[in-house]
């Protein structure tokens, strides 16, 4: 079997080599924050070459390629080998800005994606409350039309990002009495306006990465919504077909992996390298063996897009699952070969890879239950991959 991409990319390959050679030095330091001057210029120096937000019209502010599925993985590929920076990628970008080019009208299109893509406008997601998770249909924040504006009361919850967001993409009830997924609406709103109070809440990583979000008569002008009144459940689930995608790709595993490798060639136990150790480098090569798995499935997914080719269903309904519950066991790997090192956080002056074995351990176990939980996952992949009998409803009384 050929897996190569053919002799008419081999160009393209060394075009992305040569831009990451010729500007690796401008790219921002890991953990610039939303807004930093150094990760907006990384961010307009990719779009301008095309290695970010390409395929997104000029008129919108992307580079405007013609659609091409090779391409990106190219540059996936090489930015993940030569571990660069791969550009802003929050919320708005990865699932936001493409249910807009779906579903946005005109206007929408024009005011929100170049700023967006840019990273010039932070997005947080507002779905979950503490009522209504993995069944999201159950949602109670409340949108009244009042004249020319909706008037939202409500809570949301986990919300990453909201204490650094302009905006957010929010769900809320609009028909309450219509059938459950029937009268939730989609709305676009400023983090600015009256009535918005944002609580930080911890997470597993040791930051405050998410919030809770209350609403008090928060008024935001009706034609704010994406798609019809009432059909947000479209639009959501739209969005979440994105986030699901996006969440753990193979070549950032693999990254992870030659990390790993590197990290057993160099920490010793009792004086001898770790990756002589046989349980540790058989439980390296399982975690190879997953990677490759990964990276053959992302290459049948990309084929059946590339042949419009239907059977691949299940291939994608996996990645989530998979991805995100592989890279936990990646970065747990790290922590183990580590020893007591593993164990050591903040700024311990010992610390490998300034803590990010740590962090990214902690952050995956996040990300196992963001974007729907494996158990969720197994569901949807048991009924509607596999064509397994439907849990049964219970209805809370
Ligand atoms: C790091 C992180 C970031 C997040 N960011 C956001 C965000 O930006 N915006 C946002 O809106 N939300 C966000 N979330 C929330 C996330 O989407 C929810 O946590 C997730 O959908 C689960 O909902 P829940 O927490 O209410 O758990 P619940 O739905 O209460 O689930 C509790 C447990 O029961 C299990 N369970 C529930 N129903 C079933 C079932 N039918 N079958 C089998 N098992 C079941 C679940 O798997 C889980 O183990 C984030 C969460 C995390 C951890």
């Amino acid at each position: 079997m050929d897996l190569s991409y053919g002799t008419e990319y081999i160009a393209f390959r060394e075009e992305v080599k040569g831009f990451i050679s010729k500007n690796k030095d401008k790219q921002p330091k890991a953990g610039a924050e939303p807004g930093n001057p150094e990760l907006l210029a990384w961010q307009a120096l990719l779009i301008a070459n095309g290695f970010h937000s390409r395929t997104i019209p000029k008129a919108y502010g992307g580079y405007g390629a013609e659609p091409d599925i090779i391409k990106p993985r190219i540059i996936s590929e090489e930015f993940s080998k030569a571990q660069i920076n791969t550009g802003f990628s929050g919320q708005g970008i990865s699932m936001l800005t493409p249910v807009l080019l779906e579903m946005g009208t005109e206007a929408q299109k024009q005011q929100f994606i170049k700023p967006t893509i840019h990273g010039e406008m932070v997005w947080c997601q507002g779905y979950s409350e503490p009522g209504a998770g993995s069944d999201l249909a159950s949602l109670t924040t409340k949108a009244e039309l009042d004249g020319d504006e909706w008037v939202i009361n409500g809570q949301k919850i986990w919300t990453s990002t909201a204490h650094l967001a302009d905006w957010i993409f929010c769900l809320v009830r609009t028909e309450p009495e219509a059938p459950k997924h029937q009268g939730i609406s989609f709305l676009l709103f400023d983090m600015n306006t009256p009535g918005i109070e944002i609580r930080p809440l911890v997470d597993m990583t040791g930051k405050a990465n998410f919030n809770e979000v209350f609403f008090t008569d928060v008024r935001v002008p009706k034609h704010q919504i994406v798609g019809n009144r009432g059909q947000g459940w479209l639009v959501a689930n739209a969005i979440l077909g994105h986030e699901r995608g996006s969440l753990a790709p193979p070549d950032a595993a693999q990254s992870r992996l030659d990390g790993v490798t590197r990290l057993m060639n160099s920490e010793t136990i009792g004086g001898e390298k770790v990756i002589d150790n046989p349980v540790y480098r058989d439980r390296l090569l399982k975690l190879q063996g997953s990677v490759l798995a990964q990276k053959a499935n992302d290459m049948r997914l990309l084929s059946a897009r590339i042949n419009q080719d239907q059977s691949a269903k299940l291939a994608g309904m996996i990645v989530k699952l998979t991805g995100t519950e592989l890279r936990h066991e990646i970065e747990g790997l790290a922590i183990d070969v580590m020893g007591e090192i593993g164990l050591a956080y903040g700024d311990n002056p010992y610390l490998r890879g300034n803590g990010s074995w740590q962090y990214q351990y902690m952050y995956y176990l996040g990300l196992i239950i963001g974007g729907g939980t494996s158990q969720i996952q197994k569901n949807i992949i048991s009924e509607r991959g596999l064509g397994m009998p439907k849990e049964p409803k219970i209805e809370a009384k």
